[in-house]
């Protein structure tokens, strides 16, 4: 792969993703698969005046033995040195950059339960580094690298040689990065496009959605009081402007955890701790989901939803045009991060504190009070479609065309 390219979406990670400050330690998580690019980071961090770049690796084949082979006992350990080390980074006010390197269908032959037991003890001991960055304590932004699995799911027909450039100059084209721009400059443009939309949703302060289309979604998601639409950029507690995804088109807020109704159907597979479940559909009620179903996977969907209480309620809704240059290119990534920002997505689990006015400032019980949804979990599923109409529904019950054939009509 070009390494001038790869130069400026590490550059671009660094200085749009995290915007770095002089002094700031910065926490790179990243698979060992791209050590390469990750190398590329950590000069592009120092030479924007990071203090230290601590670079966390990780590898999801090691992970699977791990999975597969350790006591129930050894699962639920949390070493305390592991624990301090996240306090550590937390008390120097940290950024994190993660560097997603997903491998789908990997883990589909791990026990689920195993997962969940390490998640769960996890979540206990770390939730402080969970609500560090969910509460935008510091600057924190994910972008993606490819790994040779994850490119033949993607690219199945294309040669071995060639397969994991392919993605690189799909991820590339996604993150707006091009031989003949300046990504820096043209993400800023975008990030002020995307504040625009979020500012009109503000000022319509709907008191729910109602999503509809012709597979069969026919939901309604009330909305909490005062919640907030945001997406693009934020600002940390340290008043630093990031941007917490590269690629990111969306623009979201958040569902009551009550006030849920009807079925949506999901429209592309949804990769989920290793396992890929397609085909499936939720039904709510009073927001909780009541029924559901998937083609494939159905188990892992089970265990996604049976997690903890806020795992079968939704955390998040957000909207995308369908047309939007990530759903443009067709190719479905088999992550999130990229097609969350080809469509229209719900998220099962923990909701965001930044979508609700003083959610920074208000304890946890009272923003469950207002609707808040708390699990430990954050799981992004895609439902948007080329005939996806979507109602608001003003405070005073006006209702307004919010999406028409798949697309923002405003
Ligand atoms: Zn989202
Ligand atoms: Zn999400």
């Amino acid at each position: 792969m070009n390494e001038k390219l790869l130069r400026k979406f590490a550059n671009l990670a660094v200085k749009v993703g995290v915007n770095i400050k002089e002094g700031q330690l910065l926490v790179v998580n990243a698979p060992v698969e791209c050590y390469d690019f990750v190398r590329l980071i950590v000069e592009e961090a120092y030479k924007a005046k990071a203090g230290n770049v601590v670079v966390k690796w990780n590898d999801a084949v090691t992970s699977k033995q791990y999975y597969l082979n350790v006591s129930d006992d050894v699962l639920k350990e949390i070493p305390d040195h592991i624990v301090k080390q996240g306090q550590y980074f937390v008390e120097k006010n940290g950024a994190f950059l993660s560097i997603a390197s997903p491998n789908p269908g990997l883990m589909s032959d791990v026990n689920p339960m195993k997962m969940m037991i390490a998640q769960k003890a996890a979540n206990e001991k770390m939730s402080f580094l969970r609500k560090y960055t969910m509460s935008n304590g510091g600057q924190w932004t994910v972008i993606a690298a490819p790994n040779y699995e994850w490119a033949k799911k993607v690219f199945p027909d294309a040669k071995f040689s060639e397969v994991v450039d392919k993605l690189w100059d799909a991820i590339l084209a996604a993150s707006r990065v091009r031989e003949d721009n300046d990504p820096v400059q043209e993400w800023t443009e975008h990030m002020e496009r995307l504040a625009a939309h979020n500012k009109k949703l503000n000022e319509y302060n709907f008191q729910k959605l109602n999503f509809k289309n012709d597979l069969g979604t026919d939901l309604e998601v009330k909305l909490v009081e005062n919640h907030i639409w945001g997406g693009g950029g934020e600002i940390a507690q340290n008043g630093v402007y990031f941007a917490p995804n590269i690629p990111t088109e969306e623009t979201f807020s958040m569902p009551h955890k009550d006030g849920v109704n009807g079925k949506v159907v999901s429209t592309k597979p949804l990769n989920y701790s290793g396992k890929l479940i397609e085909g499936f559909w939720l039904e709510f009620k009073d927001g909780k989901v009541v029924k559901y179903h998937a083609d494939k996977e159905e188990d892992a969907l089970k265990s996604l939803l049976e997690l903890d209480e806020g795992s079968s309620r939704l955390g998040e809704v957000a909207l995308i045009s369908h047309d939007s240059p990530i759903s443009n290119t067709n190719i479905l990534f088999y992550n999130t991060l990229f097609d969350e920002n080809a469509s229209c997505h719900l998220a099962l689990g923990n909701a965001y504190t930044m979508n609700i006015k003083d959610g920074h400032k208000l304890s946890e019980e009272e923003l469950i009070k207002k609707g808040y949804n708390k699990s430990m979990t954050h799981v992004d599923f895609m439902f948007g479609s080329a005939d996806m109409k979507v109602i608001g529904t003003t405070q005073d019950g006006k209702e307004v065309t919010v999406f028409e054939k798949g697309n923002f009509v405003f």
